[in-house]
């Protein structure tokens, strides 16, 4: 399994194969499963499929750091972490071939997660300059103030679509607020997900058994929620998923955080540049082959440039090759697994006997989904009103601001919008009326900066947020004290 030594490297190695990781690579009691290229099913590396007693060692080692590592000062778990961003440039060459191989995404996105995790392990390192309480007013004569404490132990379950830059931007500010950490990466992708982050961890100088890897399937998920040694959640994957991970943390009063799935809609109005919004939603759409929680999934176009705006996007999906990202240059790889492409057909398939047509793709060889473009969408169909998750770009056509608000509200989820107009106020106003927890005016929807405070609302989450100044909150919890020099008189 492991003959394709041209994958390891220094970061990567032989010893890792089958384990977990508590601080070093040990044996585990869960099966040892293959991890295989995406493109062409080779099996480029075995993880271990983590058991519930894996789970529960793994919580205990945390649990057991975790006092030593909050008792350092602020700036030395700082410094640490920008150690780490050193070492995701350093490493970022051997990192970015596994995210390729393993996830099926074409080379430049690499760069991109582990790059943007770079620059959060910076930021976050600044957030442990920051005060970390308040001195309080008080109607009494002493001494009142709050002060963030760490919650413990976080569990984090992170998906296979982007494995690297969604479990750094969740474990380093949990690592920065002074808590230990479990990581449960997707069974798919735990090399890039998991354990190219514990060698980098263990690098940068993060004590033993601080963060720990379990790689695993739904059991370890499982047994994370209900473990009695994590303290927090923070779950990133689908909505059906989010659901079972907060009714188990809900039996074991664990704090949890939800960022899940998405059906995203961008509006694009009449006054909009068509050249410059058909590639903007082009990317939201086809990029990663769709899958990607920001990904847009409905293109809300104005009646009177719909026939325009559908031949520009087709004409941009046409010309996109589509292929094995480690063989030569493409703009999309392929789809994860056969479950996954045959449910993208099944949507298409069904919209198409419902009246839609495909102006561009419509169907796939193997995992290799072709650009999709479809015109006549209505939003019965499934097309519209489920996640996708594929490239396949649905237009449905608008004739009032006031409808198109309506149409991109229309949806159980609330994750991203997109809106696309010439005039600021509209889309100002606009803007205000979308129930989603991120809005991007004259830009797609896949975009990720570690400044912005990135979550959704309604059935993509229950209102986490990564990025920006909110981790401080979302990672840890306040504690009141008050000092008296003397007791105070009571009537008792
Ligand atoms: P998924 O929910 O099937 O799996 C995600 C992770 O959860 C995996 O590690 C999996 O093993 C684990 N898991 C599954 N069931 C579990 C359970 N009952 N208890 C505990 N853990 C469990 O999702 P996926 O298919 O891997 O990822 C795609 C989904 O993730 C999409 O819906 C996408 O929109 C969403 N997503 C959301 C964000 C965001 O920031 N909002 C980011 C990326 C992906």
């Amino acid at each position: 399994m492991l003959d394709d030594t041209t994958m390891l490297g220094s970061i990567i190695t032989a010893e890792m194969s089958g384990k977990l990781f508590t601080g070093s690579f040990e044996p585990a009691t869960g099966a040892v499963v293959p991890v295989t290229d995406k493109a062409t099913g080779e099996a480029i590396f075995a993880a271990v499929d983590g058991t519930a007693a894996d789970v529960a060692r793994a919580a205990a080692v945390a649990k057991a750091a975790q006092p030593a590592w909050a008792a350092l000062t602020p700036v030395a778990r700082g410094d640490i972490l920008r150690r780490f961003a050193a070492l995701c440039e350093e490493h970022a060459e051997e990192i970015g071939r596994w995210i390729v191989r393993e996830t099926g995404s074409i080379p430049p996105k690499a760069p991109f997660e582990i790059m943007t995790s770079a620059r959060e392990a910076v930021e976050i390192a600044g957030l442990t300059g920051q005060p970390v309480g308040h001195i309080l007013s008080s109607s009494l004569t002493r001494a009142s103030y709050a002060r963030r404490v760490p919650l413990g132990v976080v569990g984090v379950i992170t998906p296979w679509n982007s494995p690297f830059i969604l479990a750094a931007r969740v474990v380093l500010p949990a690592l920065a607020m002074g808590n230990a950490v479990v990581l449960k990466p997707d069974l798919q992708s735990p090399v890039c997900g998991g354990y190219a982050l514990a060698k980098l961890f263990e690098l940068a100088g993060v004590p033993a058994g601080v963060f720990t890897v379990v790689p695993g399937g739904i059991a370890a998920g499982e047994a994370l929620t209900l473990d009695p040694n994590i303290n927090m959640i923070s779950f990133t994957g689908s909505t059906l998923a989010g659901r079972k991970v907060a009714e188990n943390a809900g039996k074991t009063l664990k704090k949890v955080a939800l960022e899940l799935g998405g059906n995203n809609a961008a509006i694009i109005f009449d006054d909009a540049d068509l050249d410059g919004a058909t590639s903007a939603t082009a990317f939201g759409s086809f990029f990663h082959q769709g899958q990607i929680c920001f990904t847009i999934g409905r293109h809300l176009v104005h009646e009177s440039i719909a026939a325009a705006y559908a031949e520009k996007l087709a004409a941009r999906a046409a010309a996109l090759h589509v292929g094995d990202p480690n063989k030569a240059m493409v703009h999309l790889g392929p789809i994860i697994n056969e479950r996954q492409a045959a449910k993208v057909e099944k949507l298409v398939t069904e919209s198409l006997a419902s009246g839609a047509k495909a102006t561009a793709g419509g169907g796939r060889e193997g995992l290799y989904f072709k650009p999709t473009v479809l015109t006549g969408v209505t939003p019965d169909m499934p097309v519209y009103t489920e996640e996708i998750f594929g490239p396949v770009a649905p237009i449905v056509t608008f004739s009032t601001e006031e409808e198109a608000i309506a149409l991109a509200n229309d949806t159980a989820y609330g994750l991203v919008a997109s809106i696309f107009t010439a005039n600021q106020t509209r889309a100002m106003r606009v803007a205000a009326q979308l129930k989603t927890g991120i809005v991007h005016i004259n830009d797609q929807t896949v975009n990720h900066e570690v400044f912005g405070p990135i979550g959704g609302m309604g059935a993509s989450g229950n209102g986490a947020r990564s990025g920006g100044p909110s981790v401080m909150d979302e990672y840890s919890q306040w504690q009141w004290v008050t000092f008296n020099e003397t007791v105070p008189q009571y009537p008792f």
